[in-house]
């Protein structure tokens, strides 16, 4: 295999940390670009004395010129709390941040992956969802800046592809969840994890009887590396994601079982325009990639929660 110069937009969130990780061990050059407005240097910092690894502080919303072969698109907010507090920068993170990498791509000839979300679907009335579904969402509502956002950019990205022949590569990712999530980022399994570690109520967004379908990080940058290496022309979109379709209640119970905890329950609001199911139909990413998830929600957890203890998984 030949040595790729490898962008990394987001390389210092969770997912963007456990990626240039892999990359690196792949035997890649990887550049980690990062504004750090929700990740940090510590998710990165086991990689700064690596030869191979580079750290840019940059905003996506401003152009750059790289020489790389390769790019993967993660920055942006992914929690509803975070991507809610300043939704203006959100919707300019997604679009501008988008024509900006694809530009790159279009001036170096380098290959892009956007890391789209299973929220284009928004609340959907198929379920499981199929890539073919155009999706349900609510255009002026709070999550509309990330949702939204997410599908302009996927417009983008095949507007590139029509117009420029841009070599493009599109996942929506469902919920994952694993070692280096942010404490304090208010998503389901750390908001549970840290409650249930420090015995404190876990809060139930509504009846708690809304599902999702949790992958586990390394399953998930599998599937990333996978598709950015899949024969040229084949774009997606496709999901990415684990079909274990939970509902959050159970997620619940099966977090205060695993970390031994008395922790109670405790309803509060259903937030505006929260998706009531969601799981994803992943036939094309086993069929094309020859990918389908390995770690159980169970053993994730368990993973996820000695992380949360200790600071290593
Ligand atoms: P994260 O918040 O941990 O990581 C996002 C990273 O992007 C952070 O390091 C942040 O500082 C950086 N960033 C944000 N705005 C930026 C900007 N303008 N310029 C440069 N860097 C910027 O979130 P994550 O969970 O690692 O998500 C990574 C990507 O995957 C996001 O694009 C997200 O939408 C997508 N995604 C994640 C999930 C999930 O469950 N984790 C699900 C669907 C899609
Ligand atoms: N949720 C909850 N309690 C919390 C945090 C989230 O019940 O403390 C619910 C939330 O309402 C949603 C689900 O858990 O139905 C997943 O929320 P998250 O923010 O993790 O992801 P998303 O809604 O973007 O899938």
């Amino acid at each position: 295999m030949r040595r790729k110069r490898v962008l990394v937009t987001g390389g210092a969130g969770f997912l963007g940390s456990h990626l240039c990780e892999k990359l690196l061990s792949l035997g890649h050059d990887v550049i980690c670009l990062d504004n750090y407005y929700t990740g940090t240097r510590a998710n990165i910092r086991h990689l700064l004395s690596n030869p191979y690894f580079e750290l840019i502080r940059h905003d996506v919303t401003v152009p750059i010129l790289l020489e790389v072969d390769q790019i993967y698109n993660l920055a942006c907010p992914a929690s509803p709390v975070h991507y809610q507090q300043d939704p203006v920068k959100t919707i300019r993170t997604n679009i501008q941040g988008a024509i900006n990498m694809l530009d790159l791509a279009l001036n170096t000839g380098a290959r892009i992956l956007q890391a789209s979300t299973s929220e284009v679907y928004g609340d959907p009335e198929i379920h499981p969802q199929t890539e073919n579904y155009w999706g349900h969402v609510n255009p002026i509502g709070p999550r509309s800046c990330y949702d939204e956002g997410k599908r302009c950019a996927e417009t983008l990205f095949f507007d590139y592809f029509r117009q420029y022949g841009v070599d493009i590569k599109v996942v929506r990712i469902f919920n994952t969840y694993g070692p280096r999530m942010d404490i304090e980022d208010g998503r389901v399994i750390s908001n549970f994890i840290n409650q249930a570690l420090h015995n404190r109520d876990i809060t139930l967004y509504g009846d708690g009887m809304q599902t999702r379908s949790f992958c586990y990080v390394s399953d998930l940058i599998e599937a990333l590396v996978l598709m950015m290496d899949s024969a040229t022309g084949f774009t997606g979109p496709v999901n990415l994601g684990n079909p274990e379709e939970v509902t959050i209640r159970d997620i619940a119970q099966e977090i205060i079982k695993i970390t031994e905890s008395c922790s109670g329950m405790v309803s509060c609001p259903l937030p505006t325009d929260d998706p009531r199911q969601r799981k994803p139909d992943i036939t094309l990413a086993q069929t094309v990639l020859g990918w389908t998830p390995e770690v159980g929600l169970e053993e994730g957890l368990q993973r996820s929660v000695q992380w949360f203890r200790t600071g290593s998984a």
